[in-house]
């Protein structure tokens, strides 16, 4: 079986977030990564310098540009998640019953040998958890894949633990303290740091970790809007320069206070890594329904990531849980699935977009094939009823007549928004005469965003729906005569509420579109 035999023809809807890393950042992989299937790169913050990320970011804006998508990129910031230190390669072996330190007086890790046997001893980027955690509480590593338990120290300036999971410990690893009050703040120097660098290179969106509460997320948003410069007309024009803010939600209280975080953000993610060691794990799938529920009702996109297909850092193949978790995120109805260290630092990235996408297919030929039990966002502000009325409509229209896709002009990117909350079974083909609202689409569950410049002849509609006729054909997403669902504000390249919802055939003037050319504007 080669995979160009088994790669899907349909167009996949699923969205697919790639970290970039060490294992990906090539421009050839880069490439490939994009032709698999990734609309939008992650650059974790907590891993590498700013000129690595810089390199990276350079390395996929040029690609996407030589390959015409748009592709987005999310930074993420890491807020006050404690790490390990530095840990020479291939990394320290600790085992059940092992004594090991953490302590801030060195720089990287060492194995002292003792009459009681080998005590591993740690830095870490956190030097008050030698205060803070207390005998008895838990010290879990890596999302909890290395477990230990603190006992009284024996020394000034240390924190002792007893290995109760043993493991590999390397460099960055993560440290979770489900039992610890922690005093770092929500969003350190460092995040503060990263996010000036992303302003400055006009990242699409930002990840905030750990969140707890709306007020860390608000906070954000208005520091980041300091950053940026108010300027209505290039809001019209969807050029905004703010930078939406995805809540990573993986902490308990994060989930107590869903409703007003998932109100304030811009999208959330369905962080399952920290939320795994921070709360029960057997409650984390129960959690992705209620998390992925919650950004519906509110119509905001959302990203489940972790471990989907974890086993896929080493090998060419999922496990067949790893395959269903892909595919229930995609039955859940997530926007996107995402992959981290499997393409950062594993050894089969391609492989491993290729695979997934291949699952969420499979998945939404499923859905497709369901009655629908489709139902619109609740928690619409008022004043965005009519786009997403519209857009529901646009719904019915498009299964009533067996439309094979929609088609629609999005200038900042709100009526792609809509229609991608109505779970059409069929691509929605966004145009933008701005990249960075086309790239801020790429979340968006089944919206194809089109970089276009806006019609400006004497019968732009005309003009534009020509255009879109001859994308659908050659992308291969509809033939001569194939219904679709047009919708549009007039004029067309600023944003403003839709008012035309049309049906048209493809390579047809059936619906008026080209003849109306006095009345178009
Ligand atoms: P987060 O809590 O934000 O998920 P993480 O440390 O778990 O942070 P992931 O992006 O989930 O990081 O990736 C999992 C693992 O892959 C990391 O622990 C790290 O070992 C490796 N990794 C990820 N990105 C990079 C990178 N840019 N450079 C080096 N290693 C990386
Ligand atoms: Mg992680
Ligand atoms: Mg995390």
């Amino acid at each position: 079986m080669t995979m160009s035999e088994t790669a899907p023809t349909i167009p996949v809807l699923t969205k697919v977030v790639a970290t970039i890393g060490p294992g990906s950042q090539s421009p050839e992989t880069v490439r490939r990564l994009i032709e698999a299937g990734v609309s939008i790169f992650r650059f974790n913050f907590s891993h590498g310098d700013f000129a690595a990320h810089e390199s990276r970011l350079d390395t996929v804006r040029q690609v996407a540009a030589e390959l015409d998508r748009p592709i987005a990129c999310l930074g993420d910031l890491q807020g006050p998640k404690i790490r390990i230190g530095k840990v020479d390669p291939p990394g320290v072996l600790v085992s059940p019953g092992q004594a090991v330190v953490f302590r801030n007086d060195l720089s990287i890790a060492r194995v002292d040998q003792t009459p009681a046997g080998p005590v591993a001893v740690f830095p870490t980027t956190y030097p008050p958890i030698v205060d803070e955690v207390r005998p008895g509480h838990k010290v879990l590593i890596n999302d909890g894949a290395v477990r230990m338990l603190a006992i009284p120290p024996e020394a000034g300036g240390e924190l002792r633990c007893t290995v109760t999971v043993g493991g590999i410990v390397t460099s960055g690893k993560g440290i979770n303290l489900p039992q610890t009050a922690v005093s770092a703040p929500a969003i350190t120097d460092r995040d503060w740091e990263c996010v000036a660098w992303a302003v400055e290179n006009q990242l699409d969106f930002l990840a905030l970790s750990f969140v707890r509460t709306a007020d860390e997320v608000l906070e954000l948003k208005s520091r980041i809007a300091t950053m940026c410069p108010i300027n209505r007309s290039a809001d019209l024009r969807g050029e905004s320069s703010t930078i939406p803010v995805i809540a990573k939600i993986e902490m308990p209280q994060a989930v107590e206070n869903i409703q007003a975080i998932v109100q304030a953000a811009d999208g959330i993610m369905v962080a399952r890594g920290d939320l795994g060691v921070e709360m029960d794990i057997a409650r984390v799938p129960v959690v992705q329904k209620e998390l992925i529920a919650a950004a519906h009702d509110w119509g905001k996109p959302v990203i489940v990531a972790t471990q989907m297909l974890e086993s896929m850092i080493e090998n060419p193949a999922p496990t067949r849980a790893e395959a269903s978790d892909v595919a229930n995120a995609v039955f859940d109805g997530a926007d996107a699935v995402m992959l981290s260290a499997e393409t950062a630092t594993g050894k089969w990235p391609v492989v491993t977009v290729e695979t997934m996408r291949r699952i969420a297919a499979a998945a939404e030929e499923r859905i497709a094939s369901l009655a629908s039990t489709h139902e619109a966002p609740t928690q619409l502000i008022k004043s965005k009823y009519q786009t997403a009325a519209l857009a529901h409509g646009a719904w019915q229209i498009a299964r009533d007549v067996g439309a094979r896709a929609v088609v629609c002009w999005s200038q900042a990117g709100g009526t792609a928004r809509y229609l991608s909350q109505n779970d059409f079974d069929v691509p929605i083909i966004a145009y933008s005469s701005s990249l960075r609202a086309c790239r801020r689409m790429a979340i968006l569950r089944g919206v194809i965003a089109v970089h276009s410049r806006a019609p400006d002849g004497p019968a732009p509609l005309a003009e534009w729906n020509t255009q879109s006729d001859r994308f659908l054909l050659a992308r291969g997403l509809a033939k001569e005569g194939d219904a679709v669902v047009i919708l549009c504000g007039r004029p067309l390249g600023i944003a403003k509420a839709v008012n035309l919802v049309a049906i048209h055939r493809v390579g047809s003037d059936e619906s008026g579109l080209r003849t109306h050319k006095h009345t178009e504007r």
